[in-house]
C-alpha cells in the first residue's frame, strides 16, 4: 500500500501527463502545456478524471 501524495492525470486536450497535489471533485487546474482550464470530475486510485472547462468569456457582445 502506498499513500499518494500527488495525483496524476492526463490532459484531455493535449494528452500531457499531469501531476497535481491532492485535489477534490470540482476543483480546477490549468494545463501547463495548452493552458486549458481543466476540472476534476473524479479521482480513482490517485488518477484524476479531467474535463475541459469552457473559459468564461463574457465579452460576446450580446
Ligand atoms: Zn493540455
Amino acid at each position: 500500500m502506498t499513500t499518494a501524495a500527488t495525483l496524476t492525470g492526463i490532459c484531455p486536450e493535449c494528452e500531457t501527463d499531469l501531476t497535481t497535489p491532492p485535489m477534490v471533485d470540482g476543483e480546477t487546474l490549468s494545463c501547463p502545456e495548452c493552458m486549458l482550464t481543466l476540472r476534476v470530475e473524479g479521482v480513482t486510485d490517485g488518477t484524476l478524471s479531467l474535463e475541459m472547462v469552457e473559459v468564461q468569456l463574457r465579452d460576446w457582445g450580446q
